[in-house]
């Protein structure tokens, strides 16, 4: 069996979270990498656990310091994932998740092994819609920048190992759980 790096990515909104924290929860030896970022954190948001919340400053010492596998800078923010906390789960025989964007992912694939790469897609473009503005937490000009990155996000999903179409939760994380079983065991 082999540890994986599992690159989950999908337009804002797609149920990416939700997913992946049922994923994590019902298997110990599957976790999600917790990502660096400049973006204040969210209502309900703490540092350590939704992201390591960083400065400007501090985030462009990581970068020179080597300390990320891969960031990007989108929404007008920072966004990075640090090679210390994968390497020390992937030492300790656990499967990362993570759930990072399209350059993210794609930037992880070329550079590490053992690597698959998904992508959630909505089952609608409405149905997303609905979603994003239902979260409440955007402001309209974060939500127009959203929908924009979306287009782009789109275009890049055909680069996927995989595309799981989230319309029904459990269908979705039944059809997650069996590729990852299978791509363990290849
Ligand atoms: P949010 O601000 O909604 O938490 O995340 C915005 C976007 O940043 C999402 O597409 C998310 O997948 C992406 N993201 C989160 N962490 C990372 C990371 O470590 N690296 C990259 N490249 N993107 C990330």
């Amino acid at each position: 069996m082999r540890d994986l790096l599992i690159c989950i990515s999908g337009p804002s909104g797609v149920g990416k979270g939700t997913l992946v924290k049922a994923l994590t929860r019902e298997d110990e030896n599957l976790v999600l990498s917790v990502s660096c970022t400049t973006r204040p954190p969210r209502k309900g948001e703490t540092n350590g656990v939704e992201y390591f919340f960083l400065s400007r400053e501090e985030f462009e010492r990581g970068i020179e310091e080597g300390d990320f596998i891969e960031y990007d800078e989108h929404f007008g923010n920072y966004y990075g994932t640090l090679r210390s906390y994968v390497e020390g789960q992937l030492a300790l025989h656990r499967s990362v998740i993570l759930e990072i964007d399209v350059v993210g992912s794609l930037a992880v694939k070329k550079k590490m092994d053992n690597v698959i790469t998904v992508f959630i897609a909505p089952p609608s473009a409405e149905a997303l819609e609905s979603r994003l503005t239902g979260r409440g937490s955007e402001s309209e000009e974060q939500l127009a920048m959203r929908r924009a990155r979306t287009e782009y996000e789109y275009a890049k999903s055909k680069e996927y190992d995989y595309i799981v179409v989230n319309d029904d939760l459990g269908r979705a994380l039944g059809e997650l759980r069996a590729l990852i079983q299978k791509e363990k065991t290849i």
